[in-house]
């Protein structure tokens, strides 16, 4: 008999390698239908040293640190316990059999209990997590909602099964020799040596050889059934994870978040001015993705981190982050038979296949409601553990909907004429630039007044004060602010003034990347013919396109917020916050200051050194910070599905107690202003949204 189950496991594992096999060839050849990219192997030594940092550290996966510690035993154990499985085979045959050379080592056997029970805790606290956010009792509120659910019970009632097992078999193998004592050889399958030793050597033997069977069945039942579904991220991560890391968008290990990137034809970059005849506008079909982006969406995990962060999700809108992937997947795998058969041949498909074939990318499997619902703000690209890089895709839709399909929300028809025509979002005309500086009482020194050139070199910092800084009141008051401050500080520094046009940064966010590029060149034009090397902006927007999108098209500067400069110079006692400013301060990082671009600490450097007054902190902040709903370029659109962003994140800030909720983006200033005075806010009579710098300014002036 026990040769017959030896026998049967052994056919059993051929057929479940070689099934899995194919599937894994399979999913090779479904990633082969996306266009090139060969911007992704670069720098291999530091692709792997991320790699194993983020795997075997777990580093994202312990953003939540007791799911990524449960998650790291069940993750470990997948390998480590690979013994206990071989040795499973050799006690189908002989209940003694253990692996040669290290199966009596007592090293080895403490480790394989020790590994054996964490994960089984491990999978026990995963399972409990699933079951209290189940979508049944929570809704849209859980972040499983829209996962499959029946593959992630799978897998987990798999490697339960198989924990029990393994201590099972230590437990009866202890029994079976004689243990009479506890000895680190069983340290944790003891109470089971005690409990078997009672038992016959033949009952002993055939329970070793039942369980070990049943651990074999439950192991290579998962080859099989992860075989028949290749989309099954929750058990694919495992193997595609690695391969997904490795090939992120960033080497160093950083995130895809800050600048997008630029777009690309099999991996040649577009060229507006003379586009080659067979070059993409943008992703309006699932073959226009990249390779890369396929591998994307297949390594999902379906885990729904980034569901839960979502802001557009978590306040009624149709867009989570978690549900455009797994439609891009469904979809790939859905079309890739059509893509992979010869044009020729393609009619001859059946129906079905040509249906999903005809389908529209965005319309059929992407709601445009979702689509345009996104705010950039890059909370799912930060939660991601398998650094799925979702902005990429949703403003890679955007571009083909924009300058292709000519289809987006009609609100953006006026911003992107602005910028063209005005090169200003709000339309106004370029001498208005200079009209803070007739309402400030120092000298604001504009480049070209004197007939400079070049930026002088007695100027340290080109001040680039954008659109909203010129143009909008609260932010006007802010440069006005920073300018001030900056006087008082001894610094010199010069403005632009109408030199300065629009840098593109809510064009491209909408997707309208030619627009981007014109106003981008533009500027780079200018930033290179007067020399400009340090910048300081007062909007995280500005700073990320100048400092980090820029290069892509050559203009390299060391662009700062204002945040860095200011901490810098109170630390240096070059201002000296004396007045009392008596109020709670609860302070809003701007996403693109924040999570973007890692700029965390100045801010709170500063409000924290105001004279008199206290500080508190959202519950939602630093790289888990709520969006004011401006980014994305959803300032310049309606917000007509569920509740506001902005009016949710004043909600939050208004929870804290605080009565001045501080901001360090114009764009944020604007909207959770606005919020405030929403009745819903319920906002206490007094409390105000106020820029960091003006608050640093009424503590430094006397
Ligand atoms: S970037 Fe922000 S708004 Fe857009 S999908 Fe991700 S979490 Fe949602
Ligand atoms: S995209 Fe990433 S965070 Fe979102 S469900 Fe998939 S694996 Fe989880």
């Amino acid at each position: 008999m026990h040769e017959v189950l030896f026998s049967v496991a052994m056919i059993a594992l051929v057929v479940a390698v070689y099934r899995f096999g194919v599937t894994a060839w399979r999913i090779v050849d479904v990633i082969h239908v996306g266009q090139q990219d060969n911007s992704r192997s670069n720098e291999p030594a530091r692709r792997w040293l991320t790699m194993l940092k983020e795997s075997l550290g777990h580093t994202r996966m312990l953003q939540w640190t007791p799911i990524g510690i449960a998650h790291w035993f069940v993750f470990v154990g997948f390998g480590a316990l690979l013994g206990t499985l071989i040795t499973a085979f050799g006690q189908l045959r002989s209940p003694e059999w253990t692996l040669p050379v290290i199966g009596d080592w007592t090293p080895y056997n403490l480790f394989s209990e020790f590994i054996g029970t964490a994960t089984f805790i491990g999978i026990v606290v995963l399972m409990l997590i699933r079951q209290a956010g189940k979508p049944k009792r929570l809704g849209r509120n859980s972040r499983f909602f829209g996962s499959t659910l029946w593959q992630a019970y799978y897998v987990e009632w798999t490697i339960f099964t198989i924990g029990v097992c393994v201590l099972t078999l230590r437990g009866l193998e202890g029994a079976y020799v004689g243990a009479s004592s506890w000895s680190l050889d069983h340290a944790f399958s003891y109470p089971l040596v005690v409990l078997f030793s009672g038992l016959s050597s033949t009952t002993l033997e055939w329970l070793i050889a039942i369980v070990a069977f049943i651990k074999i069945a439950a192991s290579l039942a998962w080859f099989f059934v992860i075989a028949w579904q290749p989309t099954m991220g929750v058990a694919w991560h495992r193997f595609l994870a690695f391969f997904n890391i490795w090939l992120k968008r960033n080497a160093d290990g950083r995130p895809a978040l800050g600048p997008l990137q630029p777009m690309r034809t099999n991996g040649v970059l577009v060229d507006f001015e003379d586009p080659a005849d067979d070059a993409i506008f943008g992703v309006g079909a699932i073959e226009e993705m990249t390779w890369k982006d396929l591998l994307d969406v297949t390594t999902c995990t379906e885990c729904g981190r980034c569901q839960s962060q979502c802001p557009a999700w978590n306040t009624g809108k149709p867009l989570s982050p978690k549900l455009v992937v797994l439609s891009l997947r469904d979809h790939a795998w859905a079309k890739a038979p059509y893509l992979m058969t010869p044009e020729a041949e393609r009619s001859t498909l059946g129906t079905e296949l040509l249906a999903e074939a005809q389908r529209s990318l965005v319309g059929d499997v992407i709601d445009p409601e979702a689509l345009w619902a996104c705010t950039t703000c890059g909370a799912c690209v930060q939660q991601c553990p398998v650094d799925i890089e979702h902005i990429d895709h949703i403003v890679d839709m955007r571009r083909q909907q924009v300058m292709v399909e000519t289809a987006f929300p009609a609100e953006l028809n006026g911003m992107f004429k602005n910028i063209e025509v005005k090169g200003n979002p709000w339309g106004m005309n370029a001498s208005g630039r200079n009209s803070w500086i007739s309402e400030v009482d120092f000298p604001v020194r504009v480049f070209g007044a004197s007939g400079e050139e070049t930026i002088p070199d007695d100027v340290e910092w080109l001040f680039w004060v954008g659109c909203a800084g010129a143009f909008e009141d609260k932010a006007k008051k802010t440069t006005k602010a920073v300018a001030e401050l900056l006087h008082l500080a001894g610094v010199n520094f010069m403005v632009l003034g109408d030199g300065e046009t629009c840098t593109g940064d809510a064009a491209r966010r909408a997707g309208n990347e030619f627009l981007y590029v014109m106003q981008a060149q533009q500027n780079i034009e200018t930033l290179n013919s007067i020399g400009a090397r340090k910048i300081i902006t007062t909007c995280p927007h500005c700073m990320n396109t100048i400092g980090r999108e820029y290069p892509q098209l050559g203009g390299n500067y060391e662009v700062v917020h204002h945040s860095q400069v200011l901490s810098a110079l109170v630390g240096a006692g070059a201002i000296t916050p004396l007045t009392p400013i008596d109020t709670t301060i609860t302070y809003h990082d701007p996403c693109y200051l924040g999570r973007h671009n890692q700029v965390f600490i100045p801010p709170r450097t500063i409000l924290e050194g105001l004279p008199g007054a206290s500080f508190v902190e959202m519950e939602r902040s630093g790289t888990t910070s709520f969006c004011c709903g401006a980014g994305g370029s959803r300032m310049w659109m309606e917000e007509r599905i569920g509740s506001k962003i902005n009016e949710e994140r004043a909600k939050q800030a208004v929870a804290t107690g605080a009565r001045t909720v501080a901001v360090a983006c114009p764009f944020c200033n604007v909207m959770l202003s606005d919020a405030m005075v929403a009745a819903d806010v319920a906002a206490p009579e007094g409390t105000r949204v106020a820029e960091f710098s003006t608050l640093l300014l009424e503590a430094v002036k006397k």
